[in-house]
C-alpha cells in the first residue's frame, strides 16, 4: 500500500466512525447518511484511491479543476457533485460531468443548466443552495438564495426539462445570527426541507455538514455530508 493510500484509509475510517457515532446518537440508521468526499484541490490520483477504498460520491467546487479530473476518472463509477458558486459560462462544462449540482441559487442558472442538460442529453440533479443568513432578495456571500426565495426557485427547477429537483444544500454561515450555531442552522434548513417536501415529495435530499460540523448535520437530519479536510488533509491555500 502506498503511503498516501494508507493515510486516506486511516482518515476515511475516522470519518466513518464519526458518522456511525453521530447516527447512533441521533437514533438514525447509518444508511440514512451518504458521505460525499470533497476532493477539490487534490489530484485525480487521490480520487482513484478513494474509489478503491469504497467512496462513491465526490464533490468539486471549481470547474477548471473538476473538468480534467472528471475526465481522468471517467472509467470509475462515481457520482460527481458540483458544490461551488457557478457562473453561467461554466454551466455547459459542469453539465457534461456533474450528476448533481448542489449550488443552484438563481433562475438564470436554472435556465442555463436546463439548456445544457438538454444539449448533452443528460438529467441533472439539482439542490437549491440556501443562504440562511441572507436577507430577502439577496444572495449569500458564499452563494445561496435567501430562504424566502426557495419555493420559487424549486418550482423553476421542477418545471425545467432535463433537471431533477433533489432537495436543499447549505453551508453553515460564518457570520450573522447563525455564526457558531451550526446545529441551529441545520435545524432551520430541515424546516425548509419539510416545507419543500410538502410540494415536492421526492426532493428529500438535505446536504449539510462539513469536516468541522458533520455531527451537527447528522443530528439535525442531513442525508448527505460533504467532507474534505478530514479525509484528504488541510488544503494548501484557498479552496
Ligand atoms: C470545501 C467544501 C466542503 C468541505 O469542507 P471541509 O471543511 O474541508 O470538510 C464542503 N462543502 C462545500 C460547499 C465546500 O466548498
Amino acid at each position: 500500500m502506498t503511503e498516501r493510500k494508507a493515510q486516506l484509509t486511516a482518515n476515511l475510517a475516522q470519518v466513518e466512525e464519526r458518522i456511525v457515532s453521530a447516527c447512533a446518537a441521533a437514533g438514525r440508521k447509518r444508511e440514512e447518511v451518504t458521505l460525499i468526499v470533497v476532493t477539490k484541490t487534490y489530484p485525480a490520483s487521490d480520487v482513484r484511491v478513494l474509489n478503491e477504498l469504497g467512496v462513491r460520491h465526490v464533490a468539486e467546487n471549481r470547474d477548471q479543476d473538476a473538468a480534467p479530473k472528471a475526465t481522468e476518472c471517467a472509467d470509475l463509477s462515481l457520482t460527481w457533485h458540483f458544490v461551488g458558486q457557478l457562473q453561467t459560462n461554466k454551466v455547459r462544462s459542469v453539465a457534461s460531468y456533474a450528476d448533481v449540482v448542489q449550488s443552484v441559487d438563481r433562475t438564470k442558472l436554472v435556465t442555463a443548466l436546463s439548456a445544457a442538460a438538454g444539449r448533452g442529453g443528460r438529467e441533472l440533479g439539482c439542490l437549491i443552495q440556501v443562504a440562511l443568513d441572507a436577507e430577502s432578495g439577496e444572495r449569500g456571500e458564499r452563494g445561496g438564495v435567501a430562504p424566502d426565495g426557495i419555493a420559487e426557485l424549486a418550482d423553476a427547477v421542477a418545471a425545467a426539462p432535463g433537471l431533477r429537483l433533489d432537495g436543499l444544500m447549505t453551508v453553515a454561515p460564518l457570520a450573522g445570527p447563525f455564526a457558531g450555531r451550526q446545529r441551529a442552522a441545520f435545524d432551520r434548513l430541515m424546516e425548509f426541507s419539510s416545507r419543500l417536501r410538502g410540494n415536492h415529495p421526492a426532493a428529500n435530499m438535505v446536504s449539510a455538514g462539513m469536516s468541522a460540523d458533520l455531527e451537527d448535520a447528522v443530528a439535525a437530519g442531513a442525508t448527505h455530508v460533504r467532507v474534505g479536510t478530514a479525509v484528504l488533509g488541510v488544503r494548501p491555500g484557498l479552496g
